[in-house]
């Protein structure tokens, strides 16, 4: 059986896993990163980064080779469908508390495929596809991680293993922990479409929530499509979703065109609001969805992961040079815990009732006060500080400190 060593593991090549990948390499910490794919994934799942989450990732000199892939997106807005009424906010407000007062629109699968070739001038780092792990194993000499190749099993050992291999995190499951919260009853349908919809709907933004009692939508633009994110009826079939006829009506249903919607895309997702009961046995570790799920309304999901990444990083590369103990792994379960669970959670569970809300009275009254929020600059900043997820990551350096 092929057999192959280094100081830190990490399963899935995702925003996640890559992100700790670079940050322990470039510390010159060995790392092999496994990836059960045979090519980094493609899928259209998170397009914002985080003003907070730039500035982390400029750390990493990847910001600014990702501001090119994608789109500075300097305000959004909550928007109410039957009006066209938009109450817009602008992170300009944060200048003084981010050096990237912006949203970067920008596919996750190009953060990955940046750090993959950052990855090759590293000698002690190593990324290997087609690599499925199947159980990890620890004892007083290290981890084992155990992958399948589809044809043979492969053994790697190391002094820490990363689990970052998503939702259904077979490094989670080989710790047997639960994975505690709900999954929603219906799916979310993501369409994507290269049909300007800024060009057919006045003063659009490149991120919209537009809330409406009986058919609330997110306008998404990234550098290539328009995105549109919908929710389904619970129990019907997914084919039904899927079907061409069922992705026209609903973009007729945004904007009505006498011609066919080009449809580049088109996505069913389980949406789920979950947090592992820890984030740390001995010496694995699990970061990003792998720990924590949840809806993607406010985009929080990879860029509260990408945080774990940099964090446990961290704290990793200090256990190994001997500036500290491994109990320093229970403060990043602590600390990044703390956050899924104590603001991750509690804003996307708020976010998806905001724009679900069956009342028409109640939607008038939200988005009044969303108007009123946006118009007085005071109240706009302390509200983008918490969508922006800063407050969040300011959270998360006191809880480290603590
Ligand atoms: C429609 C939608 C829109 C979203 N939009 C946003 C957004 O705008 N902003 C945001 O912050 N978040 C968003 N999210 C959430 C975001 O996509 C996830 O939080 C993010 O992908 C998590 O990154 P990850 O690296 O932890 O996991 P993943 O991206 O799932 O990556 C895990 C990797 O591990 C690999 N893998 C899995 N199992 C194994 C195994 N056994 N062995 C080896 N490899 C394995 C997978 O192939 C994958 O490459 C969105 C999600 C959805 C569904």
């Amino acid at each position: 059986m092929t057999q192959r060593n280094a100081e830190v593991l990490i399963a899935g090549a995702g925003p996640v896993g890559c992100t700790a990948a670079l940050a322990l390499a470039r510390a010159g910490v060995s790392v092999i990163m496994v990836e059960g794919c045979g090519t980094l994934p493609l899928e259209l799942r998170a397009s914002t980064f985080h003003p907070p989450t730039l500035d982390l990732l400029e750390e990493l000199d990847l910001t600014r080779r990702l501001i090119p892939l994608g789109l500075v997106t300097r305000d959004y807005q909550y928007r109410d469908r039957s009006t066209g009424e938009a109450a817009v906010f602008d992170l300009g407000l944060l200048a003084n508390d981010t050096g990237h007062p912006y949203r970067l629109q920008c596919e996750q699968y190009k953060l990955t495929q940046v750090v993959c070739e950052m990855l090759k001038d590293y000698p002690h780092a190593r990324v290997l596809f087609g690599r499925q792990v199947i159980g990890a194993r620890q004892d007083g000499g290290g981890v084992r991680m155990l992958c399948f190749t589809g044809e043979q099993e492969e053994l790697y050992t190391g002094r820490y293993l990363i689990g970052a291999d998503g939702a259904n995190s077979a490094v989670r499951k080989s710790l047997t922990m639960r994975y505690e919260g709900f999954t929603y009853p219906e799916k979310f349908l993501v369409l994507s479409t290269p049909f300007d919809f800024a060009a057919h709907m006045d003063n659009l933004s490149n991120v919209n929530y537009v809330a409406d009692p009986q058919e609330w939508c997110v306008l998404l633009r990234t550098a290539d499509l328009w995105r549109v994110l919908l929710p389904t009826v619970p129990g019907e079939p997914d084919e039904k979703f899927l079907a061409p006829e069922y992705a026209q009506e609903r973009l007729n249903a945004v904007v009505p065109r006498d011609e066919p919607y080009e449809v580049a895309h088109s996505t069913l997702y389980w949406v789920h609001q979950r947090v592992a009961e820890t984030y740390r046995v001995g010496s694995i570790a699990i970061a990003g969805d792998a720990a924590h799920i949840n809806n993607p309304l406010g985009g929080m999901g990879m860029n509260g992961g990408i945080q774990d990444a940099i964090v446990l990083a961290e704290k990793l590369i200090a256990i190994l040079q001997e500036s500290a103990g491994d109990d320093l792994l229970d403060v990043y379960d602590r600390q990044r815990r703390a956050i899924a669970t104590e603001f991750i959670q509690k804003q996307t569970i708020q976010n998806k009732e905001r724009m679900e809300s069956l009342d028409p009275d109640a939607q008038r009254k939200r988005q009044a006060e969303f108007m009123r929020i946006a118009a007085n600059p005071r109240r706009a900043r302390a509200f983008l500080l918490r969508t922006s997820m800063i407050e969040a990551w300011r959270d998360s350096v006191a809880l480290g400190q603590a």
